[in-house]
């Protein structure tokens, strides 16, 4: 490495990537007795026929690749949804599903176009590249979707979600002429993150009909909340869903993520995938998990419950706290600004989340525990606001 500096090495990156805002991850401290309420990690172990099932795989056939289709779990869960091992696409995490996805269906702004269509400012509707070559979603929503557009060089078409957080109606995108009904890509998470919301078939569905592009419901948090879309996947060629292990079955760890979809979408997919994208210990713990669902759903009935306890002690408390379909809740607390909370809890060993963001910055997000770490946090809510 000799003579090479430190700016003669950034030469050799692409522009792109040297501009690129990369996501940012919560935090993941090793602080001992931290309560660690900022990343939605489910609080409940993973079943232990799992543990047993992953345990019992760790030997010397770890030198073996896995199956490179995932072809058991496909199998499982066609079965589970009631569909064909052709509609599933397993990915390493759904994360990384939602990259293939726009490597798979963005084209990216051609170089020319990059130098003549500048945005010129507060014009609303001003659309940097045509439409079909955009990547689009709501704000706020998840934080992956512009980086996934930024590191691909596609367009990003961002639309505001309604005040309190409710999905704007066909008529209303259409009426706001900054919805793309004509953009190659368009993700949804649903129920909503950061703000906790759930967004009703019905609605979803009138959406998906309007829509020309590629449109994926992003169901992360699906399992916590009182309707799934998955029908709208069947019924449209062009609607993706995807679901994940990690949230609600306590497997981030393991990353093993899906889509359900149309047959000619996911070979699309499967032709840019890794060939051994998902790890074998992953598939096995995926396969061991649908075997025991019956643990997991009465572990999101306690999820459920809990939400319900600690929104209604928040709000006694002085929190305006919005309705929540996920595993946790955005809430906006009284007497001190958001982010001076989130150092406040940080000292009494309460970890959650802020995000500096415009439409959120006035809240908290907060993962919903056990039953002692959502009573530790209010305890420590109750000691912040009587303090002097
Ligand atoms: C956590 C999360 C994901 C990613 O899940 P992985 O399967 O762990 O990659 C995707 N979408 C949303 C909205 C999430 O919150």
């Amino acid at each position: 490495m000799a003579g090479m500096t430190s700016r003669s090495a950034a030469k050799l990156i692409r522009p792109l990537v040297r501009v690129l805002h990369a996501y940012v991850p919560g935090e993941q401290p090793k602080i001992k007795g931290l309560v660690k309420l900022n990343t939605n990690e489910n609080p409940h172990p993973p079943s232990p026929h799992v543990l047993a099932a992953v345990r019992a795989a760790v030997d010397g056939r770890l030198r073996l690749y896995p199956n490179p289709t995932a072809q058991a779990l496909r199998e499982k869960l066609a079965k589970l949804h009631r569909c064909q091992p052709e509609n599933i696409l397993v990915g390493n995490g759904s994360d990384e599903l939602l990259a293939l996805a726009t490597r798979c269906f963005v084209e990216p702004i051609s170089l020319e176009g990059r130098a003549t269509r500048v945005p010129k400012k507060n014009q609303p509707g001003t659309r940097v590249a045509r439409p079909s070559e955009a990547v689009q979603y709501f704000t706020p929503s998840y934080s992956l979707y512009p980086v996934l557009a930024d590191s691909h060089g596609a367009a990003k078409n961002a639309v505001p979600l309604k005040p309190d957080f409710s999905l704007p109606s066909v008529a209303e995108l259409r009426r706001g002429g900054q919805w793309d009904f004509r953009a190659a890509l368009t993700f949804v998470t649903t129920p909503n993150a950061p703000s906790g919301r759930g967004h009703s078939t019905a609605e979803l569905g009138a959406l998906c009909h309007a829509q020309k592009g590629v449109t994926i419901l992003d169901e992360a948090y699906v399992d916590f909340a009182a309707e799934h879309a998955l029908p709208l996947a069947f019924k449209h060629p062009h609607v993706l869903v995807s679901r994940t292990f990690s949230k609600a079955y306590s497997l981030c760890f393991q990353r093993v993520g899906y889509f359900v979809g149309h047959p000619a979408l996911i070979v699309a997919l499967d032709k840019i995938r890794d060939s051994y994208n998902v790890n074998g210990l992953g598939q096995i713990a995926a396969l061991a998990t649908l075997d025991d669902l019956p643990y997991y759903r009465r572990n999101f009935q306690r999820i459920i419950a809990t939400r319900a306890w600690l929104g209604r002690e928040l709000a006694a408390l002085g929190f305006e706290v919005l309705p929540s379909q996920t595993n946790f809740i955005l809430a906006r607390p009284p007497k001190f600004p958001a982010a001076t909370w989130l150092e406040k809890l940080r000292v009494r060993k309460i970890l959650v989340r802020w995000f500096k963001q415009a439409e959120v910055r006035d809240y908290l997000r907060i993962t919903i525990g056990t039953e002692a770490e959502a009573a530790a946090l209010v305890w420590a809510a109750r000691k912040i606001l009587s303090a002097r």
